[in-house]
């Protein structure tokens, strides 16, 4: 049996038979993994309490010689993040991008990236310092980045005119074609973008992560990117996470879809 140890964030949890749970978790080291909690469920005492979704924990796992589950063997919390779990809002946002990360990554291919962006924004999260809804910006745009999967944004997403002459008015936007479009090309009666938000959404997408939350949104701008990603994001995953329903629903915005 084989031993290793990881840094992670649980992603999701599933209830096995009356004792078990099964754990999806993003690692540092091995990208996302499932194993098994076994009797987590029946005993308080053996993991504490501490297999929450998207909690960040140190964990022993072994696998055994035949392929199967891995096993989890010691799990303990490395940030309790408890400023995220008493707010609903960031609990929301929290539960959003993990099941985001959930759904795009597949198991066995190392994300030290995405794990960082993930950590990064929890961490984030928790201080309470940063406005969730710029977080969440910055979490769906590297997000969208790692998955190569970003919007374009400098060009028409059909005809690939450059769409960066100054003074320009607001840009149309077409999600099947990946991005802005001119206005040749767009549905007059689409979804729009202002030009300083494009510019914003650029610079979320460069450089360091600490460096790219210095930049500044207005209150409209904020709006408008985040309406903008969360459509986006969903259309090129192929999928409506349930927890945007959730967090629409907080916000008390209808969503599209029901
Ligand atoms: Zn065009």
């Amino acid at each position: 049996m084989q031993r290793s140890a990881a840094s992670s964030i649980l992603l999701r949890r599933l209830t096995y038979g009356d004792y078990d749970l099964i754990l999806t978790l993003l690692t540092d080291r091995f990208g996302k993994l499932s194993l098994i909690a076994k009797y987590a469920k029946k005993s308080t005492k053996r993991f504490a309490g501490i297999l929450e979704p998207f909690a960040a924990l140190n964990i022993v796992f072994s696998r055994g010689r035949k392929k199967g589950l891995a096993v989890l063997q010691e799990a303990s919390l490395a940030r309790p993040f408890s400023r995220i779990r008493t707010d609903i809002l960031a609990t929301a946002h929290a539960s959003y991008w993990v099941e985001l990360v959930d759904t795009w990554l597949e198991e066995g291919h190392p994300q030290q990236g995405l794990y960082r962006l993930l950590e990064f924004s929890l961490d984030r999260l928790d201080e309470g310092k940063t406005p969730v809804a710029l977080l969440s910006i910055l979490f769906q745009v590297r997000f969208l980045h790692l998955a190569g999967l970003s919007p374009e944004l400098g060009r028409c997403s059909k005809c690939h005119r450059d769409l960066n002459e100054p003074g320009r008015a607001r840009l149309m936007v077409d999600h099947a074609a990946g991005g802005v479009v001119c206005s040749s090309c767009g549905r007059a009666d689409g979804p729009r973008l202002a030009p300083g938000t494009v510019k914003q959404l650029q610079w979320l997408d460069r450089g360091d992560l600490h460096q790219a939350l210095r930049v500044r949104f207005s209150a409209a701008s904020l709006e408008e990117a985040t309406v903008f990603l969360e459509d986006f994001v969903p259309y090129h995953l192929g999928r409506s996470p349930k927890s945007l329903k959730v967090l629409r629903q907080l916000r008390g915005v209808p969503n599209p879809m029901t």
